[in-house]
């Protein structure tokens, strides 16, 4: 699940993003109204989080602006906290409203509520990820901190196993680079990407198939299960 975070104000940016990606839900950032419609576009989110107080246009225009676009389903961030705004903001096509300060298990509900109900066939995980992730050959067990390939445990990194987990949270899902290193790494972290490749290659070593992480030239990576196209290859609760 992707959520495009359109909101001009770094630091309330800034936990809204670390709480997503503890939430295991990837994230972008727009920080302004015009970056914001544009980038429904190009990265093509699940949910949009607006703020109503942007520096170039108001949140208003540009909730009427993503619903013309289409169906992508907004919850408005706001400080105005009154009914009339309320009433306006869901007349306008947002589906629900959320006043500042907030929590962000608040916030995490609200944006799998309103996913729940708008997103038709389920295809998302919207319950949290079991523990233990069985892809076929890889095992993925995030409460034991183990991974098993063929039944013999691997020693990752910190690092390796979190972004292993990161990526595999939903396979087939393209993670923008800028976005794994947000969330894997810091929030304000903005060296090279030679260490989330230099991350990767150590990763698909250790797994002994490349095709586990697949490269998404000039985007990110993806993870996929590789090799012959197997039914054992759900995702399992526990
Ligand atoms: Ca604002």
């Amino acid at each position: 699940m992707k959520v495009l975070v359109i909101e001009d104000d770094s630091a309330v940016a800034d936990s809204i993003l670390d709480g997503l990606g503890n939430a295991s839900l990837a994230c972008s950032l727009a920080g302004t109204g015009a970056a914001g419609i544009a980038a429904l576009a190009e990265y093509a989110p699940d949910i949009v989080l607006l703020d109503l107080g942007l520096p170039d246009m108001d949140g208003t225009e540009v909730c009427r602006a993503i619903r013309r676009a289409g169906d992508t389903p907004i919850i408005i961030v706001s400080a105005r906290d009154s009914e009339i705004d309320r009433v306006v903001a869901l007349e306008m096509g947002a589906d629900d409203f959320i006043v500042k300060p907030f929590g962000m298990r608040e916030l995490v509900a609200r944006i799998r509520a309103v996913t729940r109900r708008t997103l038709s066939g389920g295809a998302e995980p919207l319950e949290p990820l079991p523990t233990r992730r069985d892809f076929g050959s890889l095992i993925i067990d995030t409460r034991a901190q183990r991974i098993e390939v063929a039944g013999t445990a691997l020693h990752l990194t910190p690092k390796e196993f979190e972004l292993l987990v990161y990526l595999s949270a939903d396979p087939g899902a393209v993670f923008r680079r800028t976005d794994i290193l947000h969330d894997v790494w810091d929030t304000n972290w903005y060296g090279t990407t030679k260490t989330l490749d230099a991350h990767i290659a150590a990763i698909r070593k250790k797994l002994g198939d490349p095709g586990w992480i697949e490269s998404v030239r000039g985007v990110g990576f993806r993870f996929a299960v590789p090799g012959p196209v197997s039914s054992d290859t759900s995702v399992t609760a526990p």
